[in-house]
């Protein structure tokens, strides 16, 4: 393909991946007028059977990304009876007393008004993929390869089914076991792989209804995280409050080996009874609303094994397939959410160049290269750092923390620093940041 060519035509993005980072990012660049393809290898965009919820930090991303984005989540957001994240202790209780499903208060955090609230995961995404044009999505597309051929040429993605496809720049939102990840850094890097956290979790979406006759009305209606040692729960309202998400984590000093290298394994409710069987009764009432039978999750992050960078070159990572993180500040999703933001705003300015006609030749890569390095230089600090302190905050709540232990003092203290440095990050700065060093970065 000839240079000029290349010139003549938009900005083209593509965004290997559509879970909530692909789909969201697709959202910012859509209401940015920017063309991309999403190569989903699946066959429809869609989420698995579980809850999730957004921190305040996401929700003020999702407005700046596209107000869709955020009107989609308030759309399908469960409210909670008050506004405060809440951990109990799961496990002390009156022995005299033994069906008080009573727990001892440790901390209760102020999450904003409505803030922090859960929804189910595929009822999100099916209000987001409604404002994607179906022409934009192309399904059963398995990344194997990216070729970069050098400036003034397209990239070229190769899929597993002998397709090709070009693009301009290449966004990796394909998950916690990214094959571009792989591509980027090679198979025997061990930053490709993430590696166990050594906790798995046991998920269902139980009935409120059932709940509500063994733990009353309190407890269906609002986020709480009950700790323990060795394992803790997590109970929200989702699916405006008809059903309750429960997820139920315990620590495992083995390894996990899988058979089939899946991150996921069938067992059933007696397993996951057990290991809380010595927990009070609030929690075994719980672990009693499982079905028969279910799925446990191994807990994979990229802690020990962090990339060194998002970024080569035009191709460059997000949300998971970046910065994989333990699920316990509940801040995964929300961070590939930022990542898209600071993404679609900085290819917004390539694309406004491309439009004026001043980003021509070699200077159209020399921009991505330029918008990529910045991304990486806004983003990386902070989510590795919640990687981190997703850990810690796994640890803390299973009185494992080294200074925290089961005292409820210190862990208020830790859980609210940690907690109020994601939430009340302040994205409008983020893009700030992100503008005026991809300024400077130009140029320099
Ligand atoms: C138990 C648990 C609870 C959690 N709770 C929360 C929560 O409450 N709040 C929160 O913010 N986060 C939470 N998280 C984290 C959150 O689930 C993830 O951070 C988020 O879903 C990652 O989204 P993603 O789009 O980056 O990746 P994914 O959701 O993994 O999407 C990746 C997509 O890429 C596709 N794909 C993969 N490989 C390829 C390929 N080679 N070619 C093409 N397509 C490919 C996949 O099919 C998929 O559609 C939780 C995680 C766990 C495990």
């Amino acid at each position: 393909m000839s240079e000029t060519a290349v010139e003549e035509k938009p900005l083209d993005v593509a965004i290997v991946g559509g879970g909530i980072t692909g789909v969201t990012l697709a959202l910012g660049l859509l209401h940015r007028g920017i063309k991309f393809k999403i190569y989903e290898r699946a066959d429809s965009l869609r989420e698995i059977g579980a809850g999730i919820a957004f921190t305040p930090n996401a929700e003020r991303a999702m407005q700046k990304l596209d107000p869709r984005i955020h009107q989609a989540f308030r759309k399908v957001a469960t409210p909670n009876i008050e506004d405060y994240f809440v951990w109990v202790d799961g496990y002390h209780y009156n022995r005299s007393d033994p069906d008080n499903t009573n727990e001892e208060l440790v901390s209760k955090l102020y999450v904003g008004e409505r803030g922090f609230e859960g929804c189910r995961r595929q009822d999100f995404i099916e209000e987001l993929v409604k404002h994607i044009p179906k022409e934009d999505v192309k399904y059963g597309k398995n990344l194997a390869s990216v070729t970069d051929r050098g400036d003034g040429e397209k990239i070229v993605l190769g899929f597993r089914d002998g397709t090709t496809e070009e693009a301009d720049v290449v966004i990796g939102c394909d998950g916690i076991r990214s094959k571009l990840r792989r591509l980027m850094f090679g198979e025997d890097n061990p930053a490709s792989r993430p590696s166990y956290t050594h906790k798995f979790a046991f998920r269902s979406l139980v009935p409120t209804n059932k709940a509500r006759e063994l733990l009353g009305d309190y407890k269906v209606a609002t986020r709480l995280i009950h700790v323990g040692p060795n394992a803790h729960a997590i109970t929200f309202p989702v699916a405006m409050g008809a059903l309750i998400n429960l997820v139920a984590f315990v620590t495992d000093p083995k390894d996990w080996a899988a058979e089939d290298g899946k991150f996921t394994a069938r067992t059933n409710k007696s397993e996951a009874v057990e290991y809380f069987a010595a927990f009070g009764p609030a929690v075994r009432a719980i672990m009693s609303l499982l079905p028969d039978e279910l799925d446990k999750w191994a807990l994979f992050d990229q802690r020990d094994h962090p990339v060194p960078t998002y970024v080569r070159g035009r191709l460059c990572l997000a949300g998971d397939a970046a910065h994989a993180s333990s699920p316990h500040h509940g801040a995964g999703a929300g961070s590939g959410v930022e990542d898209a933001l600071v993404l679609a705003e900085l290819i917004g300015t390539i694309s406004e160049a491309v439009a004026r006609g001043t980003c021509t030749g070699s200077r159209r890569a020399a921009m991505v290269r330029a918008a990529l390095e910045t991304y990486n230089a806004v983003r990386y600090e902070r989510t590795q750092w919640i990687v981190d302190s997703s850990r810690v905050a796994g640890e803390m709540f299973e009185w494992q923390h080294a200074s925290c232990g089961s005292d409820p003092e210190k862990f208020d203290r830790e859980i609210a620093w940690r907690s109020h440095k994601i939430w009340d990050y302040d994205v409008d700065e983020m893009v700030c940041n992100a503008h005026s060093q991809f300024s400077s970065s130009l140029e320099a």
